[in-house]
């Protein structure tokens, strides 16, 4: 359910035209309804009623104006770097419910964390544990730390999306974990906290989380045994959602079979969702610039693979749809962008309007890894990002500029003045 609909044949996010935001702001554009992601982030948070904390994948959708939704709704943030950290903190999320996950944070990231005193690391390999225990102990305090395992569950996604299987590079082997706890609870500066694990994304299907969850309860058990007692169950994020014709579960249904493998554990539980939040809350709007007939049907328009990656990436599938529909029908035509690339495309081989230049297209479900992946390739400054409420919208991020392309850019003296 979300707030894109048709109202005599042209596209509204709630109640603004779609084609009144282009006019203003131009095109691309990324545009999110507030109506969407506040329903998703209620729905999904309030199908448990477990003592739970619900942090945010920040790295699905990162624009502190949405951070500061969701923080406003009580939920926290799921953080991968320190970037995210800085975002997090700009928008208000409570650092009490900010977790901080993936295999590669550096030292100066670690201090970071520590110094504004997040919830939790979720560490992923022994190197790091060691990492954090010295810079720990160099401030004189306790890490706040969790590990993440790997339980080697298949997800069954797609293989770039997959993280939980043994030949992923995430977290610590299931059944090497116990020595690594071991390990950490013997030193001075760490205080162990949580088991974690995040098997993947887009998963269309309750199973691979139930299985998961299944070894990690087996895992808090054998922790018991061992004396080290766990006060957080991170779960991760990873619930899929209809892009084409996927069948999901539901919040509920996801939250009901994980209330009931999570009987008989007393700890609280962290969710990070993303995707299931925002991807549906969010499309890219562009603009037709030109067709070509003749052979192969191609449909050109402004927004490229620097500004929506996935289809280029992983082959994703993002429905196109006319902002204002006209009633020319519909043709098979790849819809391409402007970059230096045949990987640049949006659509490829599918049945979509039947365009002519100047037409709007909506590139459905991009709220989730849309801007957060996009890039300046070719030199493309990347585009606003619009935010709905009700009858009103909002720039939460200017287009960028020109100048913004080369901002921090240096010509050394050596190589002589520049002659205009
Ligand atoms: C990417 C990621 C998530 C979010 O995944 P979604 O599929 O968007 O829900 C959650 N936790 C971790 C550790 C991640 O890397």
């Amino acid at each position: 359910m979300n707030h894109f609909n048709y109202k005599n044949n042209r596209m509204f996010c709630e109640d603004v035209a779609v084609a009144e935001i282009a006019e203003a702001v131009n095109t691309p554009f990324y545009l999110y309804s507030n109506a969407t992601l506040t329903r998703h982030f209620q729905a999904f948070d309030q199908a448990f009623k477990l003592p739970h904390i619900t942090c945010f994948a920040t790295k699905s959708c990162s624009n502190i104006a949405i951070l500061h939704g969701f923080a406003e709704l009580g939920g926290g943030a799921d953080i991968v770097s320190g970037g995210e950290l800085f975002r997090a903190l700009k928008a208000g999320v409570d650092p009490r419910k900010i977790v901080y996950s993936g295999v590669g944070k550096t030292r100066e990231e670690l201090r970071y964390g520590l110094k504004e005193n997040i919830l939790l690391f979720n560490v992923e390999s022994v190197q790091e544990l060691r990492a954090i225990q010295e810079e720990a102990a160099v401030m004189g305090i306790k890490a706040p730390v969790s590990f993440r395992v790997n339980p080697d569950v298949d997800p069954r996604t797609h293989a770039y999306i997959s993280t939980g299987m043994a030949k992923n590079k995430f977290g610590i082997p299931i059944d090497q974990a116990l020595d690594v706890y071991q390990q950490a609870d013997k030193m001075v500066n760490i205080e162990v906290l949580g088991v974690s694990c995040h098997i993947g994304s887009q998963l269309t299907d309750v199973s691979p989380f139930v299985e998961s969850l299944g070894k990690v309860k087996q895992f808090i058990n054998r922790l018991k045994q061992a004396g080290i007692k766990i006060k957080y169950l991170d779960l991760g994020g990873g619930l899929g959602i209809c892009y084409q014709d996927e069948t999901p579960p539901e919040p509920a249904e996801y939250a009901k079979a994980i209330a009931r493998e999570m009987a008989g554990l007393s700890c609280t539980l962290i969710l990070e969702p993303g995707r299931v939040i925002v991807g549906n809350a969010g499309i890219l709007v562009t603009k037709v610039l030109y067709t070509k007939a003749g052979g192969k049907k191609f449909i050109i328009v402004d927004a490229g693979m620097n500004d929506l990656a996935r289809p280029s990436l992983y082959d994703a599938f993002h429905a196109v749809q006319a902002v204002e529909e006209r009633g020319r029908g519909t043709e098979v035509a790849d819809v391409v962008g402007p970059i230096c690339e045949s990987g640049d495309f949006l659509s490829r081989g599918r049945e979509v309007p039947c365009c002519e230049q100047g037409d709007l297209l909506a590139l459905m479900s991009s709220g989730a890894y849309g801007f957060t992946m996009s890039s300046n390739y070719n030199s493309r400054p990347r585009v606003c990002e619009v935010l709905v409420n009700g009858s009103e919208f909002y720039i939460i991020r200017q287009r960028e500029t020109r100048d913004d392309l080369i901002r921090g850019e240096k010509i050394p003296d050596f190589q002589g003045v520049v002659r205009e």
